[in-house]
C-alpha cells in the first residue's frame, strides 16, 4: 500500500532521494513468511519506513543530498539503520534533505525541492522535509530525521506529523554522516505520539560504537501513555512567545496550552533569559563543527572526485568547488575562520561560554518544572523560493536551537492551523526524561 502510494504521490511531493522497492518487496515477503512460519516477529514487523538520506545504508545510495556523495554506496549500516531491522521494519527508501542537513527547506538540496503535502507552493521544512513530507503524505508509516538545530521538529511542524528530537546520546549516532558533532541526534517522525514512543523503543540504545552514546537504562516509552497530566508543572516562557512568533502560531499554541490545563496541568509563564543568544552562537558553534566534519570530503575517500585537476591539491580544491552547494561552503569557511587562531577566543570560545548560559537558563527552570512548552516555530510553512535572505533563514530555528544546545529532549506535536496551516507545539524535557514529554503530549493529543 505504501509503494502504491509512492507511486500516485511522489511525482508532486518528491520526498525520497531513493526509493527502495525491490529491498521492500523482498523483506516484506521474507517477514511474512516469517510470520506463516509462526517465528517470533519484531516490535515493529513489516512497518515501512523512510530514513533521511544521511543514515548510512548497506550498500544503498546514501548521498546527504549532496553532489559530494551522489554516488556514495555505504559498506556498512548506521546503528539505527540496523536497529530498525531488528525490529523486523520494512525500508522504502531515503529521503530528501538539506545538503549535508544545513538548512530549514530543503532548498539546498543539490538535487531537488520536496514540497509540503498540505501545500505544494510550500516548503516542508527542513532539514528532514523529505522525512517529515513522506509521513504527512502517507508514503512511509514512518521515518527517522535528524535534529541538530531543529532539523526534525521543525519539518514536523510545517507538515503535520510528530517529531521528536531525543536526549543527545540518547540515540546512537554511528553511521549518520555528522554535520555538527556535540548538537546532532537522530528521532522519529511519525503520525502520532504513541508511534513515536514505538519507534523510540527501537532506536534508543547504549551504543559502544558511538563514544557520545549514554550508559543508561532506557524505558518503555509505551508505558507513561495514559492521558493523565493531573499535577503535571508546564513552564510556558515568555521569550518564545514575542514579536518575532506570528500571532496565529502564539494563539494556536497558547489555546493548546490551555487544553492540557483544562486536563488539570498546571501552566506558569517562566523566563529564559539567554534565549536570543541561541542563534548566533549556534551560527559559530554549529558551523565550526562542520568544518572540522567535512574535511573528509576531499576526493580521495569518498564519492564524487573532480575531474581534470594536475596534482593532488589541484584534485581537492577542484572536487570540494564542484561538490559541495553554496550553503554548504559558506558554512565551512564561517567555522574556520571562527576556529582559526586570534579568531577562537572571540569567537567559538565566546559561543561555547554563551551556549552553558542557555543551559543553565534550562537546568533552573527544570527545578520547578516538568516539561516547557512553547511553539516550535516562529511561522507556518512558508512557499518555496520566498526567503531569500540568509539571516531569515537562520532565525526560523529561533524555537528549536536552545535544546539543542543544551542536549535535551524535545518533541514537536501538531496542535491546530494558523491560516489553514498546520502549526506544532513544542514539549520540552529534561535530559533523559523523554518519558514525561511522550506523556504530556499524548494526553494533549
Ligand atoms: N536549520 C538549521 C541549520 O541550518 C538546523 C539544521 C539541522 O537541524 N540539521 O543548521
Amino acid at each position: 500500500a505504501v509503494l502504491s502510494r509512492i507511486d500516485s504521490v511522489e511525482e508532486t511531493i518528491k520526498a525520497y532521494v531513493t526509493v527502495t522497492r525491490q529491498e521492500a518487496l523482498a523483506k516484506a515477503a521474507q517477514i511474512d513468511a516469517k510470520r506463516l512460519n509462526g517465528e517470533k516477529l519484531g516490535p515493529l514487523a513489516g512497518i515501512p519506513v523512510a530514513l533521511k538520506d544521511n543514515m548510512c545504508t548497506n550498500g544503498i545510495l546514501t548521498t546527504c543530498s549532496s553532489k559530494m556523495l551522489h554516488n556514495f554506496l555505504p559498506p556498512y549500516d548506521a546503528t539505527v539503520t540496523e536497529l530498525l531491522q531488528d525490529a523486523g521494519t520494512v525500508l522504502v527508501g531515503k529521503t530528501n534533505m538539506d545538503e549535508f542537513a544545513m538548512g530549514s527547506s530543503t532548498e539546498n538540496s543539490a538535487f531537488f525541492t520536496t514540497r509540503n503535502p498540505w501545500d505544494v507552493k510550500r516548503v516542508p521544512g527542513g532539514s528532514s522535509g523529505g522525512s517529515a513530507a513522506a509521513v504527512a503524505a502517507g508514503e512511509a508509516t514512518f521515518s527517522l530525521g535528524s535534529d541538530t538545530g531543529g532539523s526534525i521538529r521543525q519539518p514536523a511542524a510545517y507538515c503535520g506529523v510528530v517529531g521528536m528530537k531525543p536526549t543527545y546520546g540518547r540515540v546512537s549516532r554511528y553511521g549518520v554522516v555528522a554535520f555538527a558533532s556535540s548538537l546532532d541526534q537522530v528521532g522519529p517522525v511519525t503520525k502520532d505520539v504513541k508511534d513515536c514512543a514505538l519507534v523510540m523503543n527501537a532506536i534508543a540504545k547504549y551504543d559502544p560504537r558511538d563514544t557520545t552514546s549514554a550508559d543508561v537504562p532506557t524505558p518503555d516509552y509505551t508505558q507513561g501513555l495514559d492521558g493523565n497530566v493531573k499535577g503535571m508543572k508546564i513552564g510556558v516562557p515568555k521569550e518564545y512567545f514575542v514579536e518575532e512568533i506570528d500571532p496565529g502560531i502564539k494563539d494556536t499554541v497558547r489555546k493548546a496550552i490551555d487544553v492540557l490545563v483544562s486536563l488539570g496541568a498546571e501552566a506558569e509563564e517562566i523566563s529564559l533569559p539567554h534565549t536570543h543568544y541561541g542563534i548566533p552562537a549556534y551560527y559559530l558553534i554549529a558551523p565550526a563543527e562542520a568544518s572540522s566534519n567535512l574535511a573528509r570530503f576531499d576526493g580521495v575517500q569518498y564519492g564524487f572526485r573532480a575531474e581534470g585537476a594536475d596534482s593532488l591539491i589541484e584534485m581537492y580544491k577542484k572536487t570540494r568547488s564542484e561538490g559541495f552547494g553554496s550553503e554548504v561552503k559558506r558554512r565551512i569557511m564561517l567555522g574556520t575562520y571562527s576556529l582559526s587562531s586570534g579568531y577562537y577566543d572571540d569567537y567559538y570560545l565566546k559561543a561555547q561560554k554563551v551556549r552553558t548560559l542557555i543551559k543553565q537558563d534550562f537546568d533552573e527552570a527544570f527545578k520547578k518544572y516538568d516539561v516547557i512548552i512553547t511553539p516550535t516555530t516562529p511561522n507556518t510553512a512558508f512557499v518555496s523560493g520566498t526567503v531569500e535572505d540568509l539571516l531569515s533563514m537562520y532565525l526560523n530555528d529561533i524555537c528549536t536551537i536552545g535544546v539543542n544546545m543544551s542536549g535535551l529532549p524535545a518533541l514537536s506535536v501538531p496542535c491546530g492551523f494558523a491560516e489553514g496551516l498546520p502549526v506544532g507545539m513544542q514539549f520540552i524535557g529534561k535530559a533523559f526524561d523523554e518519558a514525561t514529554i511522550l506523556k504530556a503530549a499524548y494526553a494533549y493529543e
